[in-house]
């Protein structure tokens, strides 16, 4: 018995060897079927990231040329450059093969009364396998205007290189990211790779001026070249560090608000008038100085009521954010915050209101004395609105308090509110399939996840796209923050602009990895 018992346990023992040597063969066959399915699949990013690092030269010479162009959107008289950029960039999509379409947009009448030819929009497609996903590109290749004499250490329309950064007008904004899309595409091609999503851009030149005529053409385009998008990308804001990736998917909404106070048709001598009159600057003074407190928060009855209640998911997006409270306030070159933790500061710049007040026409404000009681006075303000406020509500809000306010003062004078311009804020869902995507692509290329970020200024592009056509919107960034938009030292390093080409190339390949062709977008929206 013993020995049976010995040697069928030790039969035993051996079946059980082989059983599991049976076992780990077969583990090592499924270990190297995944080696040999996950390299094949990095095997493609790292012959597009080859690519991409060897051609990076080429890459730049294109930005410069393309920051040659002094596409100004806002000088009349550079209104044929805008339009040379946008045919320049038509004819680099037509060399990837794309199939592009220039809507002309009309003309717009200046301010002195002459009209001025808009420049044409873009729209582009590349692909339409029903098969595959199709990503809509959003960028523009108009400029904010940029002279030597602003400062400027370089020529702003000469693309120059000092220390990895790559200075010029409209490196970051926006020419730099449109190209890095396009490089993006280019390597696939250039490879003789299949590009596994089907391509669609949209390209405009009126941006820094306002985007005039964009809308009724996103609206208008919506049942056809809208259609068949899966997801929209922009690509035109910053990361909120130097060196950590960000992902947006908020920006803050704004109503600007004209208090007009008036009590006559003339200006008054103060030695004349001065002290039987209500005069209209301290009226609106008051009427300034009721909107908010010391502490920062808005007075307005009901401001507060429907912004977004902090949900735990939320709070903990915050705290994982590398933000410098001391580099910022050197950068503002401000001694003290409203707020003392990262947090408190970065949840009222995205996530709460805020309220400033920018200005008073009709102030005298040249150096000097100048015993004016002036007639009529207009006080200028914005709230910043946030998820998910409502502009007509907000403006109502407004309106009834000012009025409240001023009847208290018992001024015989006359008020007029009014709002000259609103856009609303927008919030995407974070677990959208787009922004899994987005996360893994940056992951790959740059080996950390991003931070998920908000934008505390008004960019209505994305609201517009997801308001009008309730697909998936991202914003997903690739200048870093010091790359100074819309400023004298406009820059997009070196780095960043490759690895950016390298992001759009890896984000086409994860948003063909998402499960299924997917329906309307599951994004939350803001409007109300
Ligand atoms: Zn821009």
């Amino acid at each position: 018995m013993y020995l049976t018992n010995a040697c069928g346990c030790f039969l035993f023992n051996i079946a059980n060897f082989v059983l599991n040597l049976q076992i780990l063969a077969l583990s090592v066959i499924m270990l190297l079927f995944e080696a040999g399915v996950s390299s094949s699949s990095s095997g493609l990013e790292n012959q597009i990231f080859q690519y991409i690092d060897l051609h990076q030269n080429e890459f730049i010479q294109t930005l410069k040329e393309w920051v040659a162009v002094e596409s100004d959107s806002i000088q009349p008289g550079l209104r044929q450059e805008v339009i040379r950029m946008v045919e320049l960039t038509a004819d680099r999509l037509r060399a990837l093969g794309a199939t592009v379409e220039l809507v002309k947009l009309g003309s717009h009448k200046l301010s002195d009364g002459q009209s001025l030819l808009l420049p044409p929009l873009i729209l582009a497609e590349l692909g339409k396998d029903p098969q595959k996903p199709t990503v809509c590109f959003y960028g523009h290749v108009d400029v904010q205007p940029a002279k030597k004499e602003d400062g400027w250490k370089t020529d702003p329309y000469t693309l120059t290189e000092i220390d990895g950064n790559l200075y010029g007008r409209g490196a970051t904004d926006n020419k730099g990211p449109v190209l890095a899309w396009i490089n993006a595409v280019e390597s696939f091609r250039a490879l003789k790779l299949d590009i596994p999503v089907n391509l669609k851009f949209i390209i405009e030149g009126m941006e820094e001026a306002g985007s005039l005529g964009l809308e009724e053409i996103i609206k208008k385009e919506n049942q056809r070249f809208f259609s068949d998008v899966d997801f929209i990308v922009i690509s035109d804001n910053l990361w909120l560090s130097n060196r950590k990736p960000a992902l947006t998917y908020g920006t803050r909404g704004n109503i600007c608000f004209s208090v007009e106070v008036r009590c006559g048709e003339r200006d008054l001598h103060s030695g004349t008038f001065g002290g039987i009159i209500h005069e209209p600057m301290t009226d609106l003074i008051a009427l300034l100085d009721s909107l908010v407190d010391t502490s920062g928060r808005i007075l307005i009855p009901g401001v507060y009521d429907d912004v977004a209640s902090l949900l735990e998911e939320e709070k903990k997006l915050y705290e994982a954010i590398e933000f410098d409270i001391e580099e910022h306030k050197n950068n503002s070159g401000v001694k003290k915050f409203l707020y003392d933790t990262k947090e408190e500061i970065l949840m009222h710049l995205w996530r709460y209101p805020s309220l400033s007040i920018h200005g008073i026409e009709g102030a005298f404000h040249e150096p000097g004395i100048k015993t004016v009681i002036p007639a009529r006075v207009i006080g200028k303000f914005s709230i910043r609105q946030v998820p998910h406020m409502d502009i007509s509500i907000g403006e109502h809000q407004v309106i009834k308090y000012l009025e409240d306010v001023f009847s208290k003062r018992n001024s015989p004078n006359k008020l007029k509110v009014s709002v000259p311009i609103s856009a609303m804020p927008w919030l995407a869902n974070i677990n959208d399939p787009l922004y899994t995507a987005a996360r893994k692509a940056i992951k790959t290329v740059f080996g950390q996840d991003p931070e998920m970020i908000r934008d505390g200024s008004t960019i209505p592009i994305a609201q517009t796209f997801q308001n009008i056509t309730r697909k998936s919107v991202m914003m997903l960034p690739v200048g870093a923050a010091d790359d100074g938009e819309h400023s004298q030292k406009e820059k997009i390093s070196r780095h960043n602009y490759i690895q950016g080409t390298k992001l759009f190339a890896t984000l086409f390949l994860e948003i063909a990895k998402l499960p299924g062709k997917l329906q309307e977008t599951s994004n939350t929206t803001t409007t109300n």
